[in-house]
């Protein structure tokens, strides 16, 4: 087995420049054997400070820029990443434990995403009222809100932070970001191909840390504007309530348990690969996967059999290893939570059909954080896998009667982001997107998000949305300007 070799990163990126941080140290592990291979020196309250004092001295050069402008010199910082893409790909791996293959989409992903807006930065237009009076036109002003911190998690480091920088800077704002403190260094070289590629210093800042220290001191930054920030349910309700001082603006990307409905006229094939590729995708490590898998009991056996098939087939291994499906968990709390969560399932009730123990064998290091892809049938409804997240690589099946029992079962959570279903009657499936309490319904498709299209949870899935053109109003204020001509 290789032994890591330790590196200490400074742990800050300010105003273009690497900045030494003054708090606690941050171990950076690699999954795939549970050897820390790089130490970061977290962010104290002080660093946070420098970090949002830099992004408000950027502010007003980068705000006044044309809006295609800003687009401009967004594209070309993008392209100095792309550039370094082969770079990147095996970091992400290494920090993450994602597959390579899974890197390069990710990063790919966050690539497309900040062109994306670029290209928005030359359609955007604006209201205009004429005629509110004889003489009197009112048209609405967009201005951007000032310094945003971005609070980003580990299972995305790099999409979830591009769907708020890129609408973020498009609009004007200048940015503060903290990635989680297990994958920071991704997030860290992005930042500074971005400003090795023009981005101007101070607009898009790093700080690293912990969230009960670097993140607790951004949101309660009185400079900052806005907090957009993904992760769990309960650190975005604490965010929120934080968020009131000052009456910051606030979007939450939360967790999820999004149902999938499989009907009886459904490609069967079709959708049990959408259920398999959507559980096991990034280790199941995803707030939009199929968590909560719901089938008509005419057609349930044959389903079944198909993910079990397809949970077996599924090559683990090391994320950097050839012909790895699926990486290991990113951290061993995560993969003990999931085992936890699994047995203390079984204990209710329902089969246990593949799976459910953590991965070994001679491919995989001892110490590595593997959980095998596991399949639960029939659980009880008030089990912990029905009603709370499951953040890994387990999936729990259930029969159901018709698509008002699937419906019913699947708005039976306090979460509501995504949700798909499988049928050949669109009829049914229009019924079913109606109903869905999501922010997303997928109609025989996988669960693929688009930048096109806005993303956003209900309930205790989160507030406000991402991507689309409907992320820009999360980023600016509207004002309504009133013209008289004086006649
Ligand atoms: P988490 O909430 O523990 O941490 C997310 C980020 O918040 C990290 O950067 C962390 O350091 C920071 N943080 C933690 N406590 C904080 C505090 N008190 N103040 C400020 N910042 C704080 O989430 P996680 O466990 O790292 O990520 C997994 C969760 O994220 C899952 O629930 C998943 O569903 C959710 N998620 C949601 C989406 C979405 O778009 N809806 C996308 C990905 C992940």
């Amino acid at each position: 087995m290789s032994t890591e070799t330790l590196t200490s990163y400074a742990g800050s990126f300010i105003a273009g420049a690497e900045h030494a941080n003054g708090g606690a140290p941050l171990a950076v592990t690699n999954p795939a054997n549970g050897q820390v291979f790089a130490s970061v020196a977290g962010a104290s309250a002080a660093d946070v400070d420098l970090a949002v004092r830099a992004a408000a001295d950027s502010l007003p050069a980068w705000s006044s820029l044309a809006v295609s402008r800003r687009g401009a010199v967004l594209a070309r910082a993008c392209r100095h990443v792309e550039d370094h893409l082969d770079e990147l790909i095996p970091l992400l791996t290494r920090e993450q434990g994602k597959t390579l293959r899974d890197s390069r989409i990710e990063l790919t992903k966050a690539v497309d995403t900040l062109m994306h807006y670029v290209g928005l930065s030359k359609a955007l237009r604006g209201a205009h009222t004429p005629g509110l009076d004889p003489g009197v036109d009112g048209y609405v002003l967009r201005r951007p809100l000032g310094v945003v911190g971005a609070i980003v998690p580990w299972n995305f480091p790099t999409t979830l932070l591009s769907n708020k920088l890129a609408p973020a800077l498009i609009a004007g704002n200048t940015v503060v970001a903290k990635p989680a403190g297990t994958t920071p260094l991704t997030t860290l070289r992005f930042a500074e191909l971005l400003s090795e590629g023009g981005l101007p210093d101070g607009v898009f800042n790093v700080v690293t840390g912990s969230g009960g220290e670097a993140g607790d001191a951004l949101v309660r930054h009185p400079l900052i504007r806005k907090i957009a920030f993904t992760g769990s349910t309960p650190v975005g309700e604490r965010i929120m309530a934080l968020c009131a001082t000052g009456v910051k603006r606030v979007t939450l990307e939360l967790g999820g348990s999004d149902p999938m409905i499989i009907c009886d006229d459904a490609d069967l094939l079709a959708a049990a690969s959408a259920a398999s590729m959507g559980r096991f995708y990034n280790c199941g490590q995803a707030c939009l996967a199929i968590k909560r898998l719901y089938v008509f009991e005419s057609v349930a056996d044959e389903v079944i059999d198909a993910i079990v098939g397809k949970a077996r087939r599924l090559k683990v291994g090391p994320g950097d290893a050839e012909g790895t499906q699926m990486g290991p968990m990113h951290t061993a709390g995560g993969r003990d939570e999931l085992a936890g969560q699994v047995s203390r399932t079984l204990a209710t009730g329902g089969s246990l059909l593949v799976g459910g123990e953590p991965g070994c064998g001679p491919d995989l290091a001892a110490d590595g954080f593997f959980y095998m892809p596991t399949v639960v049938v029939d659980p009880p409804h008030d089990s912990p896998m029905a009603v709370e997240e499951v953040f890994g690589p387990a999936l729990p099946i259930w029969r159901v009667r018709d698509l008002d029992e699937a419906i019913a079962r699947a708005n039976a959570s306090i979460f509501g982001l995504g949700s798909s279903v499988w049928t050949r009657d669109l009829g049914r499936a229009r019924k079913a997107a109606e109903r869905i309490e999501a922010g997303y319904t997928w109609i025989n498709s996988r669960t693929k998000v688009y930048d096109e299209l806005p993303f956003g949870g209900w309930k205790s899935s989160g507030y406000g949305k991402e991507h689309g053109e409907e992320a820009l109003d999360y980023y600016t204020e509207s004002k309504s300007v009133v013209v008289s001509s004086g006649a």
